[in-house]
């Protein structure tokens, strides 16, 4: 079978990591008999450069003529805010997202059993195991919503940013978290403050209508402070956690901090009928682009979330994960997740030995 994939090498580390996610795509296509094309895509700081845009025309239509998107990162200082919107990186990352229909963001934080010395939460947490996804709405609630500044007559300046949500964008995202908890562990923890907010109850109505119709996956609401707890707490206790916009924008970060490392986390962004997104959550790191330094890993498992949901390659997936943890396994480490006293390999090095595992 044939893939054709999207390249979006970006700025700072981004070229890095995205050759070596691309070497072991390689080599799971001489491994499992498929072959992989690719379409190189302009975007970000690189983009600004060449053709004065960081969104170039037809960035959409050449992603949505590929079966998925792989991204490494884009954005550094030299394209800053105060460069006009159309230069700015981040803008073309919105764009992307919105163009594609991109309104379910997927964040698993694993904790890999080679690394459970470098999770900041006790050792009998860590020893429980965590391994939990975050599905996060990704193009609604307060983020998109109207936004108003406007002066009072006695309080001064006062600022209002509207929260929405409509039934059919609620509906679409828990129906993703319950279809994915199907393929993992079979339970949903869907997070809002139905106790204050309005959009919260309707949240909740909708989940619950939804689990009904899951009868074989396990169900429960919790309140997003709770949550927020419940994430130092007891990680271990998530499968599937749903969440809107903001309160998964934040949680999702707590979740990934307490998994270690930002160089070991990917994710995908994914829609209903254009390519899913898939990329590493950490940024362009500027302060080591270029060196060699950068962890591959985060982009390499953001290939292997591409295999699992957008191509259906659960085995070909398994392998790539089975691969990364057996070489963190023998000890291997880039400079970020090096405990005091091992030496440091270089992401050619680390990108190496996962396609050799592979093989
Ligand atoms: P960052 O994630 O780029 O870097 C934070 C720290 O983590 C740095 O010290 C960096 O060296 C380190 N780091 C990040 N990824 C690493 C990896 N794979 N291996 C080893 N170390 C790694 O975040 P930042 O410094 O806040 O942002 C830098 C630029 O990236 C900014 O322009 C920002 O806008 C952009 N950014 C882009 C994305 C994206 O493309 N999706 C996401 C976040 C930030």
């Amino acid at each position: 079978m044939n893939y054709k994939i999207a390249l979006i090498r970006g700025d700072g580390i981004g070229p890095e990591v995205v050759g070596e996610a691309v070497n072991v795509l390689e080599a799971v296509g001489r491994k499992f008999g498929h072959s992989f094309t690719y379409e190189e895509v302009l975007l970000g700081g690189c983009a600004t450069d060449a053709v004065g845009k960081s969104y170039p025309d037809g960035t959409a239509e050449k992603c949505k003529a590929c079966d998925a998107v792989l991204l490494g990162a884009v954005g550094g200082p030299k394209w800053g805010s105060d460069k006009p919107a159309e230069q700015r990186p981040e803008t073309a990352l919105l764009a992307i997202r919105k163009d594609l229909g991109l309104y379910a963001n997927l964040r698993p934080a694993a904790l890999r059993p080679a690394m459970a010395d470098a999770c900041p939460l006790k050792k009998e947490t860590a020893e429980k195991g965590i391994d939990l996804m975050m599905v996060r709405e990704l193009t609604g609630g307060i983020y998109f919503g109207q936004r108003e500044k406007y002066e009072t007559p006695d309080r001064g300046m006062e600022a209002a940013d509207r929260m929405a949500y409509s039934e059919m964008e609620i509906e679409r995202i828990g129906r993703r978290a319950f279809e994915l908890a199907r393929l993992r562990r079979k339970k949903v923890s869907s997070v809002d403050k139905a106790n204050v907010l309005e959009t919260s109850r309707l949240w909740r109505s909708v989940m619950h209508r939804l689990a009904e119709e899951y009868p074989d996956v396990a169900y429960e609401d919790m309140l997003v402070d709770n949550c927020a707890m419940q994430l130092v707490r007891d990680p271990g206790q998530f499968d599937v956690v749903v969440t809107e916009n903001m309160f998964g924008d934040i949680l999702s970060d707590e979740a990934s901090m307490v998994t270690g490392s930002i160089g070991l986390l990917p994710s995908a962004s994914i829609g209903d009928t254009a390519p899913g997104l898939y990329e590493p959550i950490h940024g362009s790191a500027p302060d080591i682009a270029g060196q060699d330094k950068a962890n591959p890993i985060a982009t390499i498992l953001s290939v292997a979330m591409m295999l699992r949901y957008s191509f259906h390659l659960a085995e070909e997936a398994d392998a790539v994960e089975r691969a990364v943890d057996a070489v963190l396994d023998q000890g291997w480490r880039t400079a970020d997740i090096a405990e005091p006293g091992v030496t440091a390999i270089g992401t050619k090095e680390m990108g190496r030995l996962i396609c050799q595992q592979l093989a």
